[in-house]
């Protein structure tokens, strides 16, 4: 294994309700590197991201996740977050009844509280959050509604991004974050995300729209068919993907 490598999945195979998803997966990320993950609806994207992030509806019957050299196959998704993995789901959930800065502070102190660093009061807290909603281009009004509800699809992924710089988070996996975007919001959400990349830091990409891949240009694009990588090409398969379909890489 390399020094920077982050993430190395090995042979992965999940199954959900016994029906093998993942057959087989294999996927190797270094620090301060953006990786696109491409594939046919089905063809098992967002099971590997939610994997990954430890959900516990799916079982991992064979092969290893190595996060940071770390074996965390069967790591609680808590202490997962709070090593550094993030996961934007592409269908955030709605909570009634806690408001976004309370829950964005709570996700936040309980990352400083796990890493044996000092907590934010509220007050500060706000005061911090508030300017970087700013960046995002959503109101600050949106700090005081309950998370999620009745946010339009644009809002809920402003939101997931507002989280990913919030935690600051080593793997940052972002499942479909351009769908449902109109072109102002997905180009203010890709300049949040390039100014998100760093050397120490690795972004995973799952789109299947070459669009996203404009104004975020991935160090690495991999193809995923029934439930396995079958390509990995630098970022001009996107444009080629685009072009000739999915039947291109056969
Ligand atoms: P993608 O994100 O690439 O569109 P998914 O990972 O969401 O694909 O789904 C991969 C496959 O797993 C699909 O065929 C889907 O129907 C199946 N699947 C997902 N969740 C369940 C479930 N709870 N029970 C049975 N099959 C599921
Ligand atoms: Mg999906």
């Amino acid at each position: 294994m390399n020094n920077k490598e982050i993430l190395n999945i090995q042979d992965l195979h999940v199954s959900i309700n016994n029906i093998e998803i993942l057959k087989g997966l294999n996927l190797s990320a270094q620090l301060g590197e953006v990786h696109a993950i491409m594939g046919k609806n089905g063809s098992g994207k967002s099971t590997l991201a939610k994997v990954i992030a430890g959900h516990p509806s799916y079982t991992v019957n064979r092969g290893n996740i190595f996060f940071n050299k770390e074996n965390i196959t069967f790591e609680e998704p808590e202490k997962r977050s709070h090593k550094g993995i993030f996961l934007a789901f592409q269908y955030p959930v709605e909570i009634p009844g806690v408001s976004n800065a309370d829950f964005l502070r709570l996700a936040y102190n309980s990352q400083k509280k796990a890493n044996n660093l000092s907590e934010i009061d509220p007050l500060s807290f706000f005061e911090f959050i508030s300017k970087k909603i700013q960046l995002i281009d959503l109101d600050t009004s949106f700090l005081n509604r309950n998370v999620n509800e009745g946010f339009s699809g644009g809002e809920k992924r402003k939101n997931e991004i507002l989280q990913m710089g919030l935690l600051n988070s080593k793997l940052s996996i972002l499942d479909e974050t351009d769908s449902g975007l109109d072109i102002d919001a997905l180009k203010t959400i890709s300049q949040q995300i390039n100014n998100l990349r760093s050397h120490n830091k690795t972004i995973i990409l799952i789109t299947h729209y070459q669009r996203l891949l404009e104004y975020i240009i991935p160090d690495y694009i991999h193809v995923m068919e029934d439930g396995k990588i079958i390509y990995t090409g630098d970022a001009n398969t996107a444009k080629d993907l685009e072009k000739y379909g999915y039947e291109y890489i056969n």
